[in-house]
């Protein structure tokens, strides 16, 4: 059922689903959902193009928990 409020990153093409108070929270493709502290730690960061509606989970707090901790997510250029 779709979130008539999702937004999808046109860059990422991950979901992300506003979550009031709680705190906005992504649909990944795979795996568990996460925070845009996690979506911009895991793809936002290596993909570095103008319009990633993700730009602010930079700003927020990322642990070390939310990148990858093998091979980190890329798109070959
Ligand atoms: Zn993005």
């Amino acid at each position: 059922m779709a979130n008539p409020t999702s937004q999808t990153c046109p860059i990422c093409g991950v979901q992300i689903i506003p979550g009031g108070v709680a705190g906005d929270r992504v649909i990944f493709s795979a795996g568990p959902q996460g925070t845009r502290a996690k979506l911009w730690a895991r793809v936002c960061q290596y993909n570095k193009k103008a319009g990633c509606i993700n730009e602010q989970g930079k700003t927020e707090n990322i642990s070390a928990d939310d990148y990858y901790k093998d091979t980190p997510f890329s798109n070959p250029q």
